[in-house]
C-alpha cells in the first residue's frame, strides 16, 4: 500500500465568490462558530504597528472567526463555586488550544490550494506596543527602514468588525449577534482573493445600557471619556478603559494602599477584592487564564442585558442569572475548623 497524503490543488480558488464559500464551509467544519471575510483595503488606515500588511504585504483577505465561550463555562463563577472553568475552557484553553487548532487547519486547507495563509488564533504576547498603543522601551527595533517594530499586533476585535461579524460595544468588547460578548476571535491572513462580507448592519446589539460599566468590579471604565475611531468608513465609539486597573481587578485583586505582609500577588499592596474568594491569586491556566472576576461587567452583565432584550441568536431556555450576585466579606473571619463545617466540604 502506498503512503497517503492530503489532496493538493483540489479546490479551484480562482473565483473569489466560490473560494469564499469553500473557505467558510471549511472554517465551520473545523470548529469556528461564525466566519466572515474582510478585504485588506478595509485596513488601509491601520496604524503601522497594527497593520496586517506589515506581516504579509501581499495579503488580500482576512478571514475572521468567532469562537463562543460556552455560557456554561461562566456558570461556576456566577454561582461562586467553580472559577477555574471559565479561565481554562473559556479563556486560556480556548485561546491557546482550540482557536489555534482551527486557524491552523484552515490555513492548511488554503495552503493545500497553493495560497499562503497565516493562522492567528492567539494573543500577541510578543507585541512591540503596550496596552496603550505605545512602543515598549528597549523592546525591539525594525529590521528594515520604514517597517514596524516586531511584533505587530493585529487588533482582533477590530478585525472581527472589519470581517462583518458584529459590533464593538461601548465596553470595547466585540459583540457578535450570536453570542454577544461571550466569544473570542481568531483570524487567518491570506493572499487569496475572497469575496468580502459587508460590515455588520443587523439588529443593534449595544444600546448603551451601561450594565458593563456598572458591574465592572474594578470600575475600569470612564463613560464620560470615549474613544472614537473610523473603521472602513464607519464611526465606532467606546468608553475609555483603564487597562492597568483591569489588569489588577480581573485577577481578583484591589489595592489596599499599604504594603501587605502576605499579599494577594507577590510584592504588592494587593488584597483580594469582594469578587474573589481566594486568599491568593490562583495560578494561570493554559498560559493566560486568570480571569477571577469572570468578566463580571464586560461579559456577564452585558450578556444578561443582551439576552433580556432578545437580540442574541444563541438563546437559552433558562435565564443566566438565577440567584442574587454574591460578594465576599473579607473583613469577616472565616475558619471552617472552628465552626465544625470542615467535614461538609469533602469526602475521603
Ligand atoms: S453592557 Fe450595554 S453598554 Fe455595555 S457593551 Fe453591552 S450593550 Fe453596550
Ligand atoms: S475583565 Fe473584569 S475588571 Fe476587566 S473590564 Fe471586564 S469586568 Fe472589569
Amino acid at each position: 500500500m502506498a503512503i497517503m497524503t492530503r489532496n493538493f490543488n483540489s479546490v479551484d480558488m480562482s473565483d473569489p465568490k466560490a473560494a469564499a464559500l469553500a473557505v467558510k464551509r471549511a472554517a465551520l467544519e473545523m470548529g469556528a462558530d461564525v466566519v466572515g471575510i474582510g478585504n485588506i483595503e478595509r485596513w488601509a488606515n491601520a496604524p503601522l504597528q497594527m497593520d496586517p500588511k506589515q506581516i504579509m504585504p501581499e495579503c488580500k483577505s482576512i478571514i475572521g472567526m468567532v469562537f463562543r465561550v460556552e455560557r456554561g463555562s461562566l456558570r461556576g463563577v456566577e454561582e461562586g463555586t467553580f472559577f477555574s472553568n471559565y479561565s481554562a475552557m473559556g479563556y486560556g484553553g480556548l485561546t491557546y488550544i482550540y482557536m489555534p487548532m482551527t486557524v491552523i487547519n484552515l490555513s492548511k486547507f488554503i495552503e493545500d490550494q497553493g495560497y499562503e495563509a497565516i493562522p492567528m488564533g492567539h494573543q500577541s504576547d510578543w507585541r512591540a506596543i503596550d496596552t496603550y498603543g505605545k512602543l515598549k522601551p528597549n523592546y525591539s527595533r525594525p529590521v528594515r527602514p520604514g517597517q514596524a517594530c516586531p511584533d505587530i499586533m493585529v487588533h482582533l476585535r477590530i478585525a472581527a468588525y472589519l470581517c462583518g461579524l458584529g459590533e464593538i460595544g461601548f465596553s470595547k468588547m466585540f459583540l457578535s449577534p450570536q453570542f454577544g460578548p461571550r466569544c473570542r476571535v481568531g483570524i487567518v491572513l491570506t493572499d487569496v482573493e475572497l469575496e468580502p462580507d459587508p460590515i455588520y448592519d443587523g439588529p443593534q446589539l449595544c444600546n448603551r445600557c451601561m450594565a458593563c460599566i456598572k458591574a465592572c468590579p474594578g470600575q475600569c471604565f470612564d463613560p464620560e471619556n470615549t474613544v472614537k475611531v473610523n473603521l472602513a468608513g464607519h464611526e465606532v465609539e467606546w468608553a475609555k478603559i483603564d487597562e492597568n486597573k483591569c489588569n489588577i481587578a480581573f485577577r481578583g485583586a484591589e489595592h489596599s494602599g499599604k504594603e501587605q505582609a502576605d499579599p494577594y500577588m507577590p510584592e504588592s499592596d494587593l488584597v483580594p477584592g469582594e469578587w474573589s474568594p481566594f486568599y491568593h491569586k490562583p495560578k494561570n491556566l493554559y498560559n493566560t487564564g486568570q480571569a477571577v472576576c469572570g468578566s463580571r461587567g464586560c461579559t456577564r452583565a452585558c450578556m444578561i442585558s443582551l439576552e433580556s432584550r432578545g437580540v442574541l441568536q444563541n438563546n437559552f431556555k433558562q435565564k443566566f442569572r438565577r440567584r442574587p450576585v454574591w460578594s465576599v466579606d473579607w473583613e469577616k473571619p472565616y475558619s471552617p475548623e472552628k465552626s465544625g463545617e470542615e467535614e461538609k466540604f469533602y469526602v475521603d
